[in-house]
């Protein structure tokens, strides 16, 4: 924490990482040895920049722009780019170590990164958002590659953003930007089911985990935080396995709909009207808006924070808990704080970290990569197969791992262990870099 003043999210994240790890050090030596942690815990490159733009009254505005490629051991940087007020270094640097490890676990060859900036697309003109991106892509396209770092969409990035940070790539390298950008609209070397692939993947991983207690979705009432491309694509898969989503949020305030709430006004509200999630209750008959009220308090069965970091606290936790919850699945990254995570274990119930559960979403950037690289177009069904499958197979390896250091059910350990081991053989195998 001395080399990192200030940074308390990437300390947060990597105290999670090293705390799991302690069995494995006794039992393998070589990590010590090899000062492994000491290597996987320093980022590879940090890239700050100057983000000068020209908004509608002809004001210039300046933001912060970030890049961390925090490890290409298992392949180039990948990881998305986030557009909040929020944004600083600190955030950027906790996304992007949980990348390494949410990568490895893929199986896919992609190595860890995030990026992202202070600007703050809400209230902003289409003009404003592309000529900030405009901006943002001329400080960055030098370090951008597809053997080098691929960037894709986080919060406030969507596919609106990455058509124009397309468009200024190409413009200013005369190359297509087909390698170097994933989540790019479909027609235009995007990939089918990338939108929705965060969301279902979760919820696939959380279809797994219930499995191991012989138990579905089906029936279930289930809570889901923010209204973005996460939740709302995590929402329709819980409704498509028979479950009802009850409640979503956005930073304003929850919705409840006792009935179960209807996507395609969420989905009309957040994708196309760019309205507040508030604006739901006024739409449907039954339903109620909560201003400044999280979701954690209708009682669920399940709970998936979707929205961002530590929006789900020890308190939370206690309340989900007291309503009879079972299971905590991550959409979000690192949405749950530790002492919530300590509750919840404690109480027996499940829970996925994001490093597991929300992976489906790099995962199929990655098979985005792969269509773009073999001048491909999967089908949805195709794209959702591999999907599915790598998600499973996400599952077992976190089982297993747990298992194998007598810690049942403990997702976190395995998942950190799993993604961990892989990366470290490989930053073994490169010798002092
Ligand atoms: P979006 O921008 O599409 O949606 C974010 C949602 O979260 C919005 O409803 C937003 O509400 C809400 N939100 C954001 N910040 C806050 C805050 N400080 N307090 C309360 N609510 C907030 O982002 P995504 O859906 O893409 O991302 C959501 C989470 O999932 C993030 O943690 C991201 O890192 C993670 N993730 C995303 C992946 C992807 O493929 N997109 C992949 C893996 C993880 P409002 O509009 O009011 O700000």
């Amino acid at each position: 924490s001395e080399r990192n003043p200030a940074q308390t999210l990437f300390m947060q994240a990597v105290t999670e990482v090293f705390e799991s790890l302690e069995p494995l050090l006794a039992e393998i030596p070589d990590i010590q040895a090899n000062a492994i942690l000491e290597r996987i815990s320093e980022p590879e490159r940090q890239i700050m920049f100057r983000v000068a733009w020209v908004d509608d009254q002809d004001r210039i505005q300046v933001n912060r722009g970030y890049r961390v490629g925090f490890s290409s051991a298992l392949g180039p940087y990948k990881g998305g780019m986030r557009f909040h007020p929020t944004v600083k270094l600190d955030v950027i640097k906790f996304l992007a170590f949980e990348q390494i490890f949410k990568n490895s676990l893929t199986g896919l060859g992609i190595g860890g990164g995030k990026g992202g900036s202070d600007f703050d697309p809400k209230g902003k003109s289409d003009g404003e958002v592309m000529r900030f991106c405009q901006a943002f892509m001329s400080e960055l396209y030098p370090y951008l590659g597809e053997g080098t770092d691929v960037p894709a969409g986080d919060i406030g990035v969507g596919a609106r953003e990455i058509g124009y940070l397309s468009g200024q790539y190409k413009r200013l390298t005369k190359r297509f930007a087909q390698g170097v950008l994933t989540g790019k609209q479909v027609g235009l070397g995007g990939s089918l089911a990338r939108k929705e692939a965060t969301g279902y993947g979760a919820v696939y991983f959380a279809a797994e985990m219930l499995a191991t207690r012989n138990d579905s979705l089906e029936g279930k009432n289930c809570v889901v935080s923010g209204s973005g491309n996460v939740a709302i694509y995590c929402a329709r898969k819980i409704c498509e396995l028979g479950g009802k989503v009850i409640a979503m949020s956005d930073s304003g305030g929850s919705i409840h709909d006792p009935a179960g709430i209807d996507l395609d006004i969420v989905t009309s509200l957040k994708e196309v009207e760019r309205a507040r999630i508030q604006e739901y209750s006024n739409r449907r008959h039954g339903s109620k808006y909560f201003e400044g009220q999280k979701v954690w308090n209708f009682p669920c069965d399940i709970a998936f924070p979707c929205a961002t970091q530590n929006e789900l606290n020890a308190e939370d936790a206690k309340s989900l808990l007291d309503n009879d919850c079972i299971a905590v699945v991550e959409g979000a990254n690192m949405p749950t704080t530790p002492d919530a995570i300590a509750l919840l274990r404690k109480k027996d119930a499940l829970f996925a970290p994001g490093k597991a559960a929300n992976a489906g979403g790099v995962a199929v950037s990655a098979l985005e990569m792969q269509q773009n690289a073999a001048l491909q177009n999967w089908s949805f069904a195709q794209v959702d197969e591999r999907l599915n499958a790598i998600m499973a197979h996400i599952h077992k390896d976190c089982v297993f791992y747990a298992n194998k250091y007598r810690r049942p059910d403990d997702y976190v350990f395995g998942a950190n262990v799993a993604g961990f081991l892989k990366v470290a053989e490989a930053v073994k195998s490169y010798g002092v870099t």
